[in-house]
């Protein structure tokens, strides 16, 4: 029985923590090299543990890049401050100052406040990061911003929206974006390596993370999706297979007609930044938020 359970147990977990080192470190430089050359980066601090190893990595790897560690403050109740907290001590870390775009100042209101008008509030959160991000990037001459995506969220990505037929959302998501006019260029460069091996990672460079979890948003279909991910592949080279996979049809998918008929972007008429309408859907949410609290006030 010892011995069948030896066998069967992936490589990855019997490597040592200098193994997992030197496993995620090449996966990340290799991705990298292949972005055309950049100066400034731009990489967004959530406080945890992906994140906080992603900063690492660059810092170590690329001394001679001009490095914006960016946290956004979300404002959500026993989460938000504290995540702010670890975000600050990771920038500390490898001595760089930390920007803090605390939501409640700048705009006005928190994502709490945000959640009572729109219920499924994970999309809608997401969508006001990114604009976020980008916003703060192009306004700080930023080449790239550089997000720690890993192989577990794009697998759960694109098998959520290949099971819900979102061909153009299947479409989008990338390992890496170029620039487009005032979209700044998006680089994922964990997209080959599991969330276990970066918390293995992370631990084993005694990096300080926040190990909660965000409280709030609807996130059981995703847990959902998680666990029979793991049922499906048993080891981390199972999930690059089926992620390489899911990429195959997207590419695939992305010559037909579909993918053709992408729609052109055009300057948002309230901010400038392109969007697929009129009015980005950032503008339009801020609004509508706005004015949801002024007429509860
Ligand atoms: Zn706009």
């Amino acid at each position: 029985m010892e011995k069948a359970r030896q066998i069967f147990t992936p490589k990855i977990l019997a490597s040592t923590g200098m193994d997992v080192k030197k496993i995620v470190e090449k996966r990340v430089m290799e991705e990298i090299r292949k972005y055309p050359p950049f100066k400034r980066v731009l990489i967004a601090l959530s406080g945890g543990k992906d994140s906080a190893s992603l900063l690492h990595i660059i810092k170590n790897f690329l001394p001679d890049k001009d490095i914006v560690p960016v946290h956004l403050n979300l404002g959500i109740d026993g989460f938000s401050e504290k995540s702010e907290e670890f975000a600050r001590m990771q920038a500390e870390e490898s001595g760089l100052e930390l920007t803090v775009f605390n939501l409640k100042k700048e705009l006005g209101f928190t994502i709490m406040d945000a959640k009572k008008l729109y219920p499924k509030i994970c999309s809608v959160c997401g969508g006001i990061k990114r604009y976020l991000l980008n916003k703060i990037a192009y306004e700080s001459g930023v080449d790239i911003i550089l997000t720690a995506h890993h192989l577990d969220d794009f697998l759960v990505r694109m098998l959520k929206s290949t099971l819900n037929a979102k061909v153009e959302e299947l479409i989008r998501f990338k390992p890496y974006l170029p620039r487009n006019g005032n979209l700044i260029a998006k680089g994922r460069p964990f997209w080959k390596v599991s969330e276990s091996l970066i918390l293995r990672y992370a631990s084993f460079e005694s990096l300080s993370f926040i190990t909660e979890r965000c409280p709030i948003g609807m996130k059981k279909n995703i847990e959902r999706l998680r666990r029979a991910i793991d049922i499906l592949a048993t080891n981390e080279n199972q999930k690059n297979i089926y992620l390489l996979s899911l990429m195959k049809i997207a590419e695939k998918l992305e010559k037909t007609e579909v993918g053709m008929g992408k729609t052109q972007l055009r300057p948002c008429s309230s901010c400038g930044f392109l969007s697929s309408n009129v009015i980005c859907s950032f503008c339009i949410r801020v609004k509508k938020i706005r004015s949801f609290i002024e007429e509860r006030k």
